[in-house]
């Protein structure tokens, strides 16, 4: 019996004669020949290189045999979510870290990112009376594509930090040498923050009664903490009102918690090929690593490694679509990662930069539309915007921020297509690494509290302030 998706390849090369239908099955049942580490004869980018072969099969032996971290239904229950999404009948937000790090993990962390997540989710559900889809860069995401393979600080030149779970961030060269056991440290470290996320999630915490406790202290200097207390001031009325109706929401599931989904890049291909696991149920292979995994800018060319991998395994995976990638491309690597076309299984998370989206993203959208292919398009508003300011700080102007963001909308409209998702860098934590925003922090201010191992991220009130703002574009 051939699989799904090679009928639906057969179907799409309108073979109908008989005999050749089972000459081309074969064929392409070869052709498609994936295994968890046929991805090893592809071209490999952005993989480090570990000193030692017989440390690093120590280290993936080890975690071939730790538990999953998510289950094959988890992330089936998040394509079926993302097709809504693709259907315009649901928002996605997916945020968190530019990278964990080890140095920085702490619950109170992890709390109060998926604090701002999910008043972030009310604000936009409030105001555009669609479901949002909560997806976390947070429980695995420690890996890092680099521009450079060596970095050079005062005439030192040294190997690139490529992510806690490769090597370390100090400028010294033992720390720089990648350490497969750094993999197993992801790994534990990634099952604690998910455990404590499940926790948050269905133990109490998300309890929309609870809506008004999840403000930050510190972001009462906002004047978006004001109208974030007028949101949760309405859906406490809304509450009380069901309740004197009869409906105790405490016992409706999607009132007393809440879904949490999470995701990384999938970078660091041993480590998600240790933890790619055959589900029980439908004998299909899932990276149990997270629930979605997305192929970043710098490694979703045509014949990467990183894509044969994702190709096949059925979590719902994304990929990052920057100003290099074009139509016909796409086109290919759609037809490569979602043969079948399933509803939710692609999310493309657009990446432009705010000046070049308007000019940029029509194309792909209408060579998508014109195909058919049913995905969803997320707007990621940062990856696009990074500046040096003056005294040497890497930020991303929260202007330039909402602009891509305005531009993504603007081309969604005109095509006729639904914009669904927002994807962006953000912490729960009063940083200083985006310039601008309410509580405008300037170029001076960036030194304050810049804590990020990678990119800048939006702190808790930019992150607040650009829910708002979108609020009103998903209305306009
Ligand atoms: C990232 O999301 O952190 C990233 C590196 O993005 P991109 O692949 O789009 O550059
Ligand atoms: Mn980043």
């Amino acid at each position: 019996r051939a699989s799904p998706a090679v009928v639906n390849q057969i179907a799409a090369n309108g073979i109908a004669h008989h005999q050749d239908w089972y000459v081309h099955v074969r064929n392409l049942e070869q052709d498609m020949g994936w295994t968890p580490d046929s991805w090893t004869h592809a071209e490999a980018r952005q993989l480090p290189t570990y000193p030692d072969s017989q440390a690093l099969d120590a280290a993936t032996t080890q975690l071939s045999s730790f538990p999953p971290l998510v289950f094959a239904g988890e992330a089936r229950e998040l394509t079926t979510e993302l097709g809504k999404v693709s259907r315009g009948e649901a928002f996605l937000l997916q945020g968190g870290d530019c990278a964990e790090s080890f140095a920085e993990f702490h619950p109170n962390n992890i709390r109060d990112t998926f604090r701002v997540i999910l008043q972030m989710a009310v604000v936009l559900t409030f105001a555009s009376k669609l479901p949002t889809v909560k997806l976390g860069r947070m429980a695995g995401q420690f890996a890092k594509p680099r521009s450079a393979d060596t970095e050079t600080i005062n005439g030192v030149e040294l190997p690139s930090y490529r992510g806690d779970n490769v090597n370390d961030i100090a400028f010294t060269p033992e720390a720089r040498i990648p350490d497969p056991q750094r993999m197993v440290q992801g790994y534990s470290q990634s099952a604690a923050t998910l455990n404590l996320l499940r926790a948050f999630a269905t133990g109490g915490y998300a309890n929309l009664h609870q809506v008004h406790k999840w403000t930050l202290d510190f972001m009462g200097r906002s004047p978006w903490s004001k109208k974030f207390a007028d949101v949760a001031d309405r859906i406490g009325e809304s509450l009380d009102f069901m309740e004197a109706c009869g409906i105790n929401p405490d016992t409706v599931p999607q009132l007393k918690g809440t879904q949490f989904y999470t995701s990384h890049e999938a970078l660091l291909l041993p480590y998600e090929q240790a933890l790619t696991r055959q589900d029980s149920l439908t004998g299909d292979w899932y990276d149990t690593s997270a629930h979605f995994l997305w192929i970043g800018d710098r490694t979703r060319f045509e014949g990467s490694a990183h894509v044969e991998f994702l190709r096949g395994i059925g979590n719902p995976i994304g990929m990052k679509c920057g100003p290099s990638l074009e139509p016909d491309a796409l086109l290919r690597l759609l037809d490569t990662l979602n043969p079948s076309r399933v509803p939710g299984r692609m999310t493309l998370i657009t990446r432009y930069g705010h000046d070049k989206i308007e000019k940029g993203l029509p194309a792909l959208v209408r060579a998508v539309k014109r195909e058919g292919h049913p995905v969803v398009w997320s707007c990621d508003p940062m990856h696009g915007n990074v500046v040096k300011a003056a005294n040497g700080y890497k930020t991303r102007p929260f202007e330039r921020i909402l602009a891509e963001v305005r531009g993504f909308f603007a081309v969604h409209r005109a095509e006729g297509t639904y914009a669904g998702g927002i994807h962006c860098e953000m912490t729960g934590q009063n940083v200083t690494e985006c310039t601008g925003g309410a509580i405008a922090i300037t170029e001076q201010g960036l030194a304050d509290r810049y804590h990020t191992h990678c990119d800048p991220r939006l702190n808790a009130g930019q992150s607040l302030e650009l829910a708002f703002l979108l609020a009103e574009m998903l209305n306009a």
